[in-house]
Order: C-alpha cells, then sequence, then structure tokens
C-alpha cells in the first residue's frame, strides 16, 4: 500500500552519484529521500586506493565515501534501505516499490550502479566464496603468500591485481587479448611488477577445485592449447552490469539507461546517473558530475510540474 507522503525525488542508490544528487537535491530544498538497497557507497567503498578525485590526491575508497555521506547528512539526507523491485505510476505521480513499502515521487534519479559480471564457466558458482572472488580488497587478505588468478584487463583487474601483489605470493593475469585495456599508468604499474605474470590471449575454461579452488583450466584462444595454472584463489574482473532490471526504459545493448546531456531518461521526470547509465567513462569524478545534472534537471522537473 502507498504511503500518504509525496516526495519531490527520491534517489535510488548511494554511491557517489546519489549522494552529489543528494546534496544538490537537498541544498535546492527539494523534499528528497534515498533508497538504498545493501550501504552506502556503491562499487568505489570496495577500491582500496583512489588517486584520481581531484582535491583529494590519495584516499580509500570507503573513507572518500564516507566524505561524501557526511557532507550529505549534513544538508539533511534521509537514507532508507530498500530494494527497489519496480516502478510504476499512480495519479500522475511515480510509484516506487520496494521490498519495505511503495513511496510517491514525483521525480527519480537512479544512481544504482553496476555489479560484476561472472565468467559463466565450470565452477564458477559452486566455488564463488571458497575461493572464487570479485573484490581483491575484500577477500584478498585470504590469499597471503598465496598463488592467485586475475582474470581481466581493465581497469579493475589491473588494479586489484597490483593491490593482491601486496599480500600474494603472485598473480596470474589471465587476459582474452595482447593488449591490457585499462588507464596506462595502471598499465605500466602492473606491467613493471615482477610479482605479476601475464597469460596473454587466454581465457579462463574451468575452476578446478576440491572443497577449495586449487587451481583452474586455461585456453590459448589462438591455438586452442589448454594448460593449467595452480592457484588457490580466482579474482574476476571482466566488466559489469547494470543494476537497472526494476525499471522499463530505454537502454543500450548491454541493458545501460540511455540518458539526454539533462541525464534524463526516456521516462518523464526519471533521470539517471552514474555507472547505471549509456555513458563513455566510469569514474567518481563522472558520476559526480552526472549527480549534479540529474539533481539540477529533477528541480526543474519539479518546478514545472
Ligand atoms: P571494463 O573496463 O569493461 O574491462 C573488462 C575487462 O574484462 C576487459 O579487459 C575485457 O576484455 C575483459 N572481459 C570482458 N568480458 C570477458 C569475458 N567474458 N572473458 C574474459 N575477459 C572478459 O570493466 P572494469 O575494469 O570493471 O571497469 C568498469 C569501468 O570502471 C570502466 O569504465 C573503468 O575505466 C572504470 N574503473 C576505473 C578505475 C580507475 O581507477 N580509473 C578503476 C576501476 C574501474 P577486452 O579488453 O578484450 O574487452
Amino acid at each position: 500500500m502507498s504511503e500518504k507522503k509525496v516526495f519531490d525525488l527520491i534517489i535510488i542508490g548511494g554511491g557517489p552519484g546519489g549522494l552529489t544528487a543528494a546534496i544538490y537535491g537537498l541544498r535546492a530544498k527539494l523534499n528528497l529521500i534515498m533508497l538504498e538497497k545493501t550501504g552506502i557507497g556503491g562499487q568505489i567503498a570496495l577500491s582500496d586506493i583512489v588517486e584520481n578525485y581531484p582535491g583529494v590526491p590519495s584516499v580509500s575508497g570507503i573513507d572518500l565515501i564516507a566524505r561524501f555521506e557526511e557532507q550529505a547528512k549534513s544538508f539533511g539526507l534521509e537514507i532508507k534501505f530498500a530494494e527497489v523491485e519496480e516502478i510504476g505510476s499512480e495519479d500522475n505521480l511515480k510509484l516506487v516499490k520496494t521490498g519495505s513499502g511503495d513511496f510517491l515521487t514525483k521525480s527519480i534519479i537512479i544512481a544504482s550502479g553496476a555489479k560484476p559480471r561472472r565468467l559463466d564457466v565450470p565452477g564458477e558458482t559452486e566455488f564463488t566464496g571458497r575461493g572464487v572472488s570479485y573484490c581483491a580488497t575484500c577477500d584478498g587478505f585470504f590469499f597471503r603468500d598465496k598463488e592467485v588468478i586475475v582474470v581481466g584487463g581493465g581497469d579493475t583487474a589491473v588494479k586489484e591485481a597490483l593491490f593482491l601483489t601486496k599480500l600474494v605470493k603472485n598473480v596470474s593475469l589471465v587476459h582474452r587479448r595482447d593488449a591490457l585495456r585499462a588507464e596506462k599508468i595502471h598499465q605500466e604499474q602492473a606491467l613493471a611488477n615482477p610479482k605479476i605474470k601475464f597469460h596473454w590471449n587466454s581465457v579462463l575454461q574451468e575452476v578446478k577445485g576440491e572443497k577449495k579452488v586449487n587451481g583452474a583450466v586455461i585456453k590459448d584462444v589462438n591455438t586452442g592449447e589448454l594448460s593449467e595454472i595452480a592457484a588457490e584463489g580466482i579474482f574476476v574482473f571482466v566488466g559489469i552490469l547494470p543494476n537497472a532490471d526494476f525499471i522499463d526504459c530505454e537502454k543500450d545493448s548491454g541493458g545501460f539507461i540511455k540518458t539526454d546531456k539533462h541525464m534524463k531518461t526516456s521516462l518523464d521526470g526519471v533521470f539517471a546517473v552514474g555507472d547505471v547509465r549509456d555513458t563513455v567513462l566510469r569514474q567518481v569524478a563522472t558520476s559526480v558530475g552526472d549527480g549534479a545534472i540529474a539533481a539540477f534537471s529533477a528541480q526543474d522537473y519539479v518546478d514545472s510540474l
């Protein structure tokens, strides 16, 4: 059943984009609430170190996002922990349906971020939590002085591989091409690190183990040759998938929400920011910019009603 209160704005997701939208929205005196599924921070909270957010030369992801949260709360941000299941409409308003009740609002900013893509190979699901992981900052500690595999060649894979070298014995980085996708500065650091061994043009075919992971089968994509790597941990960083199943609007082929320059989606009064949006760069800095624009657009929309 719908609650009677009608918000000006509901922000779905508490990462950098959502928290920035909240700061701008609250300063514009919008009556807003943030709905967050699990915990404030989004993916950046799992990042060991952030060095490219201007004005803050080097900071852990968790410390950076704590500052965002503190700033948003200083303007009166109310956060409710609830998972959004569907967005509908009622009496010309938007109805945000969650597992903990429904909310009526004039406008919505979707800042629900993204989640790690899985490899979908034999053994991956079976050994998740028993050697297969999607977060080096969370699980790296369990593999101190052990051999581990990292799969992927993007910024996440390379940064997490670098982080793991501080804990583990060696990292075998398995990448499907012969060149990394990651930022050049991260590439240079990884290529120069003696603890990282590169397996180029290779894909992980199967996770092996008994009670826990003890290795993986990899395939050379050029020759088809199979080989085994012994490892106790396998970290998978092969991209991200948008958290956007609850909203039926225009999306790109990967399911990321399409927006215009105002962050407006194909639905009137619904905006999207950050990693969940169809964009060319996914960084804290870009999410922050998106969040500021979306709050400005939402205010404009609410004023026009
Ligand atoms: P990403 O940039 O999409 O990279 C995914 C990597 O996984 C690519 O190297 C890709 O190979 C590989 N891959 C994809 N599907 C695969 C499959 N099925 N099997 C094997 N390999 C596969 O994803 P991301 O690294 O998670 O980064 C997501 C976004 O966050 C990016 O925009 C990134 O720049 C940003 N980010 C930035 C930082 C930073 O510090 N600046 C840190 C983390 C993330 P190909 O290269 O061949 O496509």
